[in-house]
């Protein structure tokens, strides 16, 4: 199963991925997070995303698409994968279909995680990311047990610097100009399917589950 992850930033389209990858056991390849793991081991890939990210801007298409073609080469990826933040433009797009048109392979799901603007402000900026392990939570909807400490590993609770309210209206605005294309884009080879993001996120879960099978 060869699933993407649409929907605005803060939509919740890591917090249902994780959820995802589990139950049908796919890996869960985050863009955001690879790019995260590069910054923190202080790589040149991680130094050049850090100044797009920083600003609210998406990483150029050359810098993702090699490193997402690749990933989905390895063997664990064999029996599909869950992809979230990419693509996020329709040159990225073209890029993975390219690539999986070259095994005969196409994208059997694109879900669209809708929430509007207002509501993506509030939620991006209670969530708190954590240092160590990079696992996501939020202040109200997904709380820790102790509070500013990670449920998983321990280490200490941020908030990430691009869920700041000034570059949030900016990736909300990227968002749109680059990235919401995608929705006719995947419409139009009849795999889109639309969920309400505003509801909890178990019921976010369980219209996935309807859409996927159980
Ligand atoms: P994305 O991966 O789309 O950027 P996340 O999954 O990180 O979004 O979710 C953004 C924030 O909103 C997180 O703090 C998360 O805990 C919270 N969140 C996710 N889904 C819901 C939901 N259905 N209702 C309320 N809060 C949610
Ligand atoms: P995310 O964790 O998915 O919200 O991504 C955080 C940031 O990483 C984005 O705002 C972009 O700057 C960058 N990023 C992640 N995925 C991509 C992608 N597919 N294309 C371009 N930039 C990306």
């Amino acid at each position: 199963m060869k699933i993407i992850m649409l929907g605005a930033p803060g939509a919740g389209k890591g917090t249902q991925a994780k959820k995802i990858a589990e139950k049908y056991q796919i890996p869960h390849i985050s863009t955001g997070d690879i790019f995260r793991a590069n910054i923190k081991n202080g790589t040149e890939l991680g130094k050049k995303a850090k100044t797009y990210m920083d600003q609210g801007l998406l990483v150029p298409d050359e810098l993702v698409c090699d490193l997402v073609v690749d990933r989905l080469q390895q063997e664990d990826c064999k029996k599909g994968y869950i992809l979230d933040g990419f693509p996020r433009t329709i040159p990225q797009a073209e890029s993975l279909d390219a690539a999986l048109c070259e095994i005969g392979a196409s994208i059997d799901y694109a879900i669209d995680v809708e929430v509007p603007d207002e509501n993506i402000v509030s939620r991006m900026g209670g969530r708190r990311a954590c240092v160590g392990c990079g696992a996501t939570y939020h202040l109200v909807y997904a709380p820790t047990k102790a509070e500013g400490i990670c449920d998983s590993c321990g280490a200490e609770l941020i908030l990430r610097d691009d869920d700041k309210p000034e570059t949030v209206q900016k990736r909300l605005d990227v968002y749109h100009e680059q990235t919401q294309p995608l929705i006719d884009f995947y419409s139009q080879k009849g795999v889109l399917k639309e969920v309400d993001g505003t509801m909890d996120m178990e019921d976010v879960f369980t219209a996935i589950i309807g859409i996927l099978g159980a």
